[in-house]
């Protein structure tokens, strides 16, 4: 028999962007929290004190960290591994790293303690989802079936449930169903890349400094991790990616530190190394009638300035406030002209990181030809412009935009 339950908001997918809306709506008392579920497989696994550092790791930006703190989640992330970063080094492969012509960012040129915090993906799922849990918004453990909807609200049936709501939020990542379910359309591109991660130590130090180089044919970031070891993301073609993760570490190890620069010395592989696809992904609309789209269900952008879980929580941080303000003037939560406010305040943020990410992709990471050579020697004209700097920390900082309340 299929149990009925009744809630105002659904949260289909609690990875880190459901958990924090779900927290979030919690927190700011938009519902009381026993009327919001959160719907995944299984709940995030546990995170514990001992455990290895997760290959996923997160760079995320002071907007982020405000809207977590908000959330109840941050005091959890703090507790556990957290690596503030103070530097970040961005270079193109024709000059060297450590050279006026690299760009260079620093927190305290700007009067900040840090430029924001690396983050294991296991750590902040677990304390986005406990914050909310705590709070009282109730975890069901099933898989998105069918969506079904009529003039009050929205059915979101599981194998064995059937859970009614006002308002479903797609937080079901790069291949929501609920976007599907909902009709409502993506574009979506190729970048025939992969990116590699996996931990690395290095011969030096790698001095709270998150480093960034463009490689020709891709991009390699090294994060600098809080036990002085480094996450890499190593963004390169599909085949170059492919013959990469064949390699025996030394093998794996020599060539990375070749495409490092040398910039922390030699480089030895300290985990197993997992790999990503990527692609971009763009939804045509993030709303319909009793449904919003956040985080990766309504954007997936190329990982090489971390910008994914940012834009995602800053989604989840809008949408919250425009429920918040529409029930606090006793409107409908699902009605399509509230949720149409969140979308054209968040489509037009993702639709600009998006073209950036495949500007830096196009040009500074895989380019040739004139227009990238063009963008190679702008780069260090960037470093001297003490405006143009400004400009592009405050967008690290997850400080710049229409910011939501809860991230100023
Ligand atoms: C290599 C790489 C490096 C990255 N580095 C960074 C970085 O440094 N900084 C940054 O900000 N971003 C980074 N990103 C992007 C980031 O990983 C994503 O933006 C982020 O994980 C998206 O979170 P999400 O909660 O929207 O989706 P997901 O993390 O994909 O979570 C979706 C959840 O939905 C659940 N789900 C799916 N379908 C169903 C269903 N039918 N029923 C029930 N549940 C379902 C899944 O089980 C999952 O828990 C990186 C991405 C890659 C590939």
């Amino acid at each position: 028999m299929t149990l009925t339950t009744r809630y105002d908001i659904v949260i289909v997918g609690a990875g880190p962007v459901g958990c924090c809306v779900a927290a979030l709506l919690a927190a700011e008392g938009v519902v009381p929290p026993t009327r919001i579920a959160l719907l995944d497989r299984r709940p995030p696994p546990e995170s514990r004190a001992d455990d290895s550092i997760d290959l996923r790791v997160f760079a995320l930006a002071r907007g982020t960290e405000k809207v977590l703190l908000r959330a109840g989640a941050w005091p959890a992330v703090g507790a556990r591994r957290l690596s503030p970063y103070e530097r970040m080094i961005v270079w193109h492969a024709s000059v060297p790293p450590r050279s006026a012509d690299a760009l260079t960012f620093a927190a305290d040129e700007c009067g900040e303690p840090n430029l924001g915090h690396i983050v294991e993906n296991r750590v902040l799922q677990w304390a986005l989802y406990r914050a909310a849990c705590d709070a009282g918004v109730v975890f069901h453990a099933g898989s998105l079936r069918s969506l079904g909807f009529d003039r009050q609200g929205v059915a979101v049936a599981t194998d064995d449930a059937r859970l009614c709501a006002r308002l479903v939020v797609g937080a079901d990542g790069g291949r929501s169903q609920v976007r599907t379910l909902a009709d409502l359309g993506v574009s979506t591109a190729d970048y025939s890349q992969r990116a590699i991660v996996a931990v690395v130590t290095s011969a030096r130090a790698h001095e709270r400094t998150a480093w960034q180089r463009f490689l020709g044919d891709g991009t390699l970031a090294l994060l600098p991790l809080a036990d002085g070891r480094s996450s890499i993301v190593w963004s390169v073609p599909i085949e170059r990616a492919d013959r990469l993760m064949a390699l025996a570490p030394q093998e794996f190890a020599r060539e990375l530190t070749q495409d490092s620069d040398d910039v922390l010395g030699s480089l030895t592989l300290a985990s197993d190394r997992a790999v990503f696809d990527l692609g971009k992904q763009l939804a045509d609309d993030y709303v319909r009638e009793r449904v919003a789209l956040v985080g990766d269900a309504a954007h997936v952008v190329h990982p090489l300035a971390g910008q994914g879980v940012n834009l995602g929580v800053l989604d989840a941080a809008a949408l919250v406030q425009v429920l918040q303000d529409a029930t606090r003037e006793g409107e409908d939560i699902g009605a399509m002209r509230i949720l149409r406010r969140y979308e054209r305040w968040r489509r037009s943020e993702a639709q600009l990181v998006s073209a950036a990410m495949d500007g830096f992709n196009r040009f500074l990471a895989r380019g040739h030809g004139p227009i990238a050579a063009l963008a190679q020697r702008a780069l260090p004209i960037v470093g001297r412009s003490a405006l143009s700097k400004r400009l592009l920390v405050e967008r690290a900082l997850g400080a710049s935009g229409e910011l939501p309340r809860a991230a100023r």
